[in-house]
């Protein structure tokens, strides 16, 4: 049984979070969870010419009410992307601050195998900060080389249907083939299978702290 009361999630890019654990926050929300969301770039850099360039920040505020997040507790960062490892010490300092204000006992951060350079910061400097919680490390499959798929949440239907319909906020993101919903359906039912369960989202346990 997953329960926490206060939970964070960070995403070095809007829509990791809803990517790796987006039916698990659902049903966190529905059990009672404070939940917080970090995101640390909005890639306007990478937002195609028709949209506007704050189109990611717009996309990540619907995305995120969809999944019940009130949006008091969504930060959003504007830190350039694929550059989170120059300012490393500048995204510590911003978790180290939002730290005692949430106080979290749980948060959601990219696997140790994120090859992805900026998940892999988000990674090391979550880690840092957060090193007293227990952190679960979510999988984002075509940036992990391997994952410890040790940790499982069982979900229902309703949870990845939020998945799904949060995802679909993302109109810069469509025709990414993890964006589809059956890539979401399918890798829930694959997480079932190994947990014994109908549907799934899998973790890597980083850190227990009960
Ligand atoms: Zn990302």
């Amino acid at each position: 049984m997953l329960k926490a009361d206060n939970v964070l999630v960070l995403a070095p890019h809007t829509d990791d979070g809803e990517l790796g654990c987006g039916a698990t926050i659902a049903k966190l929300i529905e059990q009672g969870s404070k939940l917080f969301y970090a995101a640390f770039s909005t890639a306007d850099e990478s937002v195609p010419a028709h949209f506007p360039k704050n189109q990611l920040e717009l996309e990540v505020r619907e995305a995120t009410k969809i999944l019940g997040i009130p949006q008091d507790n969504v930060l959003i960062f504007k830190y350039q992307v694929r550059k989170l490892n120059y300012v490393r010490q500048e995204i510590l300092e911003e978790l180290i601050r939002i730290k005692p204000i949430i106080q979290p006992d749980l948060v959601f951060l990219p696997s140790a195998n994120d090859i992805h350079q900026d998940h892999r910061t988000i990674y090391e400097e979550g880690l840092r900060a957060f090193k007293f919680c227990s952190i679960l490390g979510y999988e984002l499959i075509w940036n992990n080389l391997s994952f410890t798929a040790d940790t499982f949440v069982s979900l229902e239907e309703q949870h990845i249907q939020l998945k799904i319909k949060a995802l679909e906020a993302y109109k810069t993101q469509e025709g990414k083939p993890y964006m589809s919903n059956a890539f979401i359906r399918s890798l829930a039912v694959v997480r079932g299978v190994q947990s014994g369960r109908p549907l799934a989202e899998a973790f890597e346990n980083i850190r227990i702290n009960l």
